[in-house]
């Protein structure tokens, strides 16, 4: 009993939010409600007044009064019905999906950056997300429906027990069989989906590598193909032995249910009402009506009960829209100090682990970062580099430790407006479908200052000159897959444009982690030369994976294990002769190595 009144408070719950959407549809929901009550009742009231204005000889006059008067009110309430589902609903449905898509969009923002490292939140999180805009209008309807046929129930209920109880329990104990076969039907196509979930899955994933460009290249020049389409035959083979089998486990509770439908409850009500009219218990006028009302009892208990199991089928997207509008993100609340201006960063003594993690992957960190200083941060791959600038942009919180900037703790600021302090281009950063100066600013282009920040910033990496080839200019589409002459970049110019955002930015800090990698030697020195020599009161932090192109830094930052091993300039770092000494003339032999090649 507690988990179906659960079941009704949630669906409640998501009922309620549809009107936090769309708060005008509560009145057409009412009025809907109304009409198709009034429509059931008056479909009985007027059989028997008929039959009963009949028998007692009543005036043509009247007789036609009183159906002119039903036909009006079944014309209203049928003319409300039609536009209600007709038109009321497509278009709340659509104003409902937009402003859910936004809402969705925002919470998407603000999930945590750790919710994306536990896959188990993760994958709820997406189904959440993607069945979400259409589930609350979903559980809407269902459940609207849910009380008007409850409403109609209790209506038509009453109507029958004062005329007879008898007969009421003969219908809801037919109406209760039913409900047990609907539930177990739905049991099974609740388990069948559960266990053919993998291969549905494996169906989507070739679905996916057949029409995604990233597989095409592969797809044309190897046999992997056939390999993929025996896969997915596979899939469909299991998928029709399930469905088989799933379809043999059925045939009992439906053929009990259809026969609990038809004939417990209809054909037993209708013998029982002739025997009582036989017997003459009751007369010809209560006999028509109470048949109306039995069949209208009968269809609406059906509906109450397809409703109610569409309601426990719905269960696990109703937990899982509730769980996505209740979730509270801890890093991600916007709330908080905004910071001034940046003057200096303190890391103190900061411990971070992953969540499924079992060991600290940044281990009693401490450095200061001044304006203007700038930094590099080298050290093998899996050292903590990366997780160190996540840090400082706050996608995380710490497990020990703080980070101070300007002498505030991070704790005390709103996390966005520490990240406006930031531009960074990371390791995997994105070029989207959208225009070139877009993608350099990550905005709509405002003025023409913002045009000649994009033609600066595509200068400084050797983009201009190309760029400005293009018929469109700054404003060619990048990527064609939305626009025939979009232009495509190779791996090393998609890793210009992407730095070029740091250049066009108003960020106190540049941070680059390791976007130079498809450079050559030269191109990724140029680059990470020309951030170091960037304005004074601009800081700088490089990741660097080649130590050649960083020896400039104001200060150099060796990681180890998730902590600071050496920190100096190059000079100071090469005299220590320690592991950057090390690292840095390896480095040197084989790209002198390689040039003699
Ligand atoms: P680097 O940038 O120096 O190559 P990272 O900061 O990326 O190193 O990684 C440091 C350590 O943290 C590595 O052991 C890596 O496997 C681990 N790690 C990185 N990201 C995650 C994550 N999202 N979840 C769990 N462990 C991670």
């Amino acid at each position: 009993m507690e988990t179906k009144r659960s079941l009704i408070k949630k669906n409640w719950i998501a009922f309620c939010y549809t009107f936090r959407f769309c708060p005008t549809l509560l009145i057409y929901a009412i009025l809907y409600m109304v009409a198709s009550v009034v429509r059931s009742i008056a479909s009985i009231h007027i059989i028997s007044e008929t039959l009963d204005l009949i028998s007692q000889g009543a005036d043509v006059k009247i007789l036609f009064r009183s159906l002119l008067i039903y036909c009006i009110i079944m014309f209203v309430c049928l003319l409300f019905i039609t536009l209600y589902n007709g038109y009321v609903v497509p278009r709340y449905r659509a104003i409902y999906e937009k402003k859910m898509q936004y809402f969705l969009f925002s919470k998407v923002k603000n999930i945590d950056m750790s919710a994306y490292d536990d896959p188990t939140f993760y994958d709820r999180f997406s189904r959440a997300l993607n069945e979400s805009i259409w589930t609350g209008f979903r559980i809407y309807n269902i459940f609207l429906n849910f009380i008007i046929n409850v409403v109609s129930v209790l209506a038509i209920g009453t109507y029958i027990i004062v005329l007879d109880p008898w007969l009421i329990l003969l219908i809801v104990l037919s109406s209760i069989i039913n409900t047990f076969m609907i539930a177990r039907n739905n049991k099974l196509w609740h388990q069948l989906f559960l266990t053919t979930e993998e291969e549905r899955r494996y169906q989507r994933y070739v679905n996916r590598t057949f029409y995604q460009q990233k597989y095409a290249g592969e797809i044309k020049t190897t046999p992997i193909s056939s390999l993929l389409i025996n896969k997915y035959d596979d899939a469909v083979d299991c998928l029709e032995k399930k469905y088989n089998h799933m379809y043999k486990k059925l045939v009992l509770p439906q053929s009990i249910y259809l026969f609990s439908r038809n004939i417990i409850s209809q054909a037993g009500s209708y013998i029982y009402l002739g025997y009582q009219l036989v017997k003459e218990k009751i007369l010809v006028n209560s006999f028509g009506g109470m048949v109306a009302a039995t069949i209208r009892f009968q269809n609406h208990f059906a509906l109450l009960v397809d409703y109610f199991t569409g309601m426990l089928q719905q269960a696990r997207y109703v937990d899982d829209f509730i769980w996505v509008i209740d979730y509270q993100p801890e890093v991600e609340k916007n709330v908080g100090e905004d910071v001034n201006e940046f003057n200096e960063l303190v890391l103190n003594d900061i411990v971070f682990s992953y969540p499924e993690s079992k060991v600290n992957n940044l281990n009693h960190l401490s450095m200061t970062i001044h304006k203007g200083e700038k930094i590099a941060i080298v050290g093998h791959n899996g050292s903590g580099k990366t997780t160190l600038m996540k840090l400082l942009l706050r996608f995380y919180k710490l497990q020990s430790g703080d980070i101070l900037m300007n002498d505030m703790s991070y704790n005390n600021y709103n996390e966005r407006s520490i990240r406006k302090q930031f531009s960074i281009v990371f390791q995997n950063f994105q070029i989207y479908a959208l225009t070139i100066a877009e993608n350099v600013l990550m905005r709509r282009v405002l003025s023409k200052e913002d045009e000649d920040r994009v033609l600066d910033a595509l200068d400084k990496v050797g983009l201009k000159e190309k760029i400005l080839s293009f018929p469109q200019g700054i404003y060619t589409q990048v990527t064609r897959e939305f626009d025939m002459n979009g232009a495509s970049f190779s791996g090393g110019e998609r890793q210009r444009l992407a730095i070029a955002r740091v250049f066009a930015s108003n960020a106190s800090i540049y941070i680059l982690d390791e976007p130079t990698a498809s450079l050559d030697p030269l191109a990724e020195e140029r680059i990470n030369k020309l951030v170091m020599s960037s304005s004074n009161d601009k800081t700088i932090i490089i990741i660097a994976h080649r130590l050649s192109t960083v020896v400039d830094a104001d200060k150099i930052y060796l990681m180890k294990e998730g902590q600071i091993t050496e920190e100096g300039t190059h000079q100071e770092l090469m005299k220590q002769n320690r592991d950057y000494a090390e690292m840095f003339l390896t480095q040197k032999r084989l790209y002198e190595k390689q040039e003699d090649l």
